[in-house]
């Protein structure tokens, strides 16, 4: 069959998402021309063989209804969105083939509920309102978390009543062998008659307790010790000037350790194939919340509080068994940071003195 343009059809070039198009290339048994997305000579699926994956996406939301999880003063259409639309927000699944939402609501359609066979999709109001809120008082597990990092601010003592951050994160674990390497950063050098040094050693490695000021993990007098992936961010975590010598340490791990991986270990759910797939989304949202509030640029000059969710973080991570955890760099957009809550868990190796020639600063005017 080819030159088919039936609009129960669609293709792989309808979609971004890689499991879908995948799915269909697999599965396809026509080539044609998309109705949905106008490409030609594609691979087609009828529409309907995608209505499983669809539902399953669909069990994120539930249609708006009064009293059940809207309140009577509440609007319909501010509470509630057309599934496409929430799909797309979510998910990003259409591809910008179907660059506007009634084409994406028509090939949604034909998946979940064909117009030519009305009462064909089970449970699927096509012109219906959805909403994430299963209930009138739903909050998410993400909006619970920035509550809960308000109050601790307030009250260090607290506690969060939705905490389940030692299973979550055990998700995001990670080994890092033996022999890695990271890098530490510290200003300055040391000077031998005319000779600039690099700090070296323990110059160079976590400082002394009795010189642990309190920072993102830690409290005052707690050792752990920072490191980054890379030396570069290494140098830009200790916000140098132009002009100024940065010395650099190599630290070498002397055991293979677990750590939180809360960059590269962040994968979303597939929304059409995990089951119980809302509270995955959930769980995952709130595991890049704590990623966020890790590697949010703070400045400790004006409020220490900030760190304060930080370190309960920290805290929970390190309850769960795990060593360090990998973060988001502040000052270098592309790197990233371990802290090892031991601090004999690396050797000092060689260390060597950089020059500053640059600092980038980009600003937004307030
Ligand atoms: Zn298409």
């Amino acid at each position: 069959m080819s030159g088919l343009c039936d609009p129960s059809y669609c293709c792989p070039e309808c979609f971004t998402d890689d499991w879908l198009r995948d799915t269909i290339e697999t599965l396809s048994q026509h080539v044609g021309d998309c109705a949905h997305c106008g490409s030609k000579s594609v691979r087609l699926l009828p529409a309907l063989d995608l209505r499983d994956a669809f539902e399953n996406v669909m069990t994120c939301y539930s249609q708006v209804m009064f009293g059940e999880n809207m309140s009577p003063d509440e609007d319909p259409t501010e509470v509630g969105e057309y599934p496409a639309v929430l799909m797309q927000d979510d998910f990003g699944i259409f591809s910008d083939l179907l660059d506007d939402s009634d084409k994406q609501a028509e090939l949604l359609d034909e998946i979940l509920w064909r117009p030519q066979h009305k009462g064909s999709g089970p449970g699927f109001d096509p012109s219906g309102l959805y909403t994430h809120r299963e209930t009138l008082f739903d909050i998410s597990l993400g909006d619970e978390w920035d509550s809960f990092c308000r109050q601790i601010k307030k009250d260090p003592t607290a506690q969060w009543e939705y905490d389940n951050i030692d299973r979550w994160v055990t998700r995001t674990a990670c080994s890092v062998p033996a022999g890695a390497l990271f890098y530490r950063a510290r200003p300055g050098y040391t000077r031998k008659g005319r000779e600039r040094l690099p700090h070296s050693g323990t110059e160079i490695g976590a400082p002394p307790l009795s010189k642990c000021k309190p920072a993102r993990v830690n409290d005052e007098g707690q050792r752990v010790l920072y490191c980054a992936d890379q030396s570069h961010t290494a140098i830009c975590e200790v916000r140098p000037l132009r002009g100024e010598y940065v010395s650099i340490g190599q630290v070498r791990l002397t055991a293979p350790l677990q750590i939180a991986d809360l960059v590269n270990k962040l994968e979303a759910p597939n929304p059409f194939t995990t089951t119980v797939l809302r509270h995955e989304v959930e769980i995952h949202k709130v595991l890049r919340a704590f990623a966020s509030q890790l590697s949010r640029p703070l400045d400790w000059r004006d409020d220490e509080t900030d760190y304060i969710p930080c370190r309960y973080l920290a805290d929970r991570i390190r309850a769960a068994g795990l060593s360090g955890i990998r973060y988001g760099s502040t000052m270098d957009r592309k790197g990233s940071n371990v802290v090892f809550f031991e601090v004999g868990c690396g050797e000092i190796l060689n260390s060597s003195l950089v020059r500053v020639s640059e600092v980038d600063v980009k600003y937004t005017i307030l």
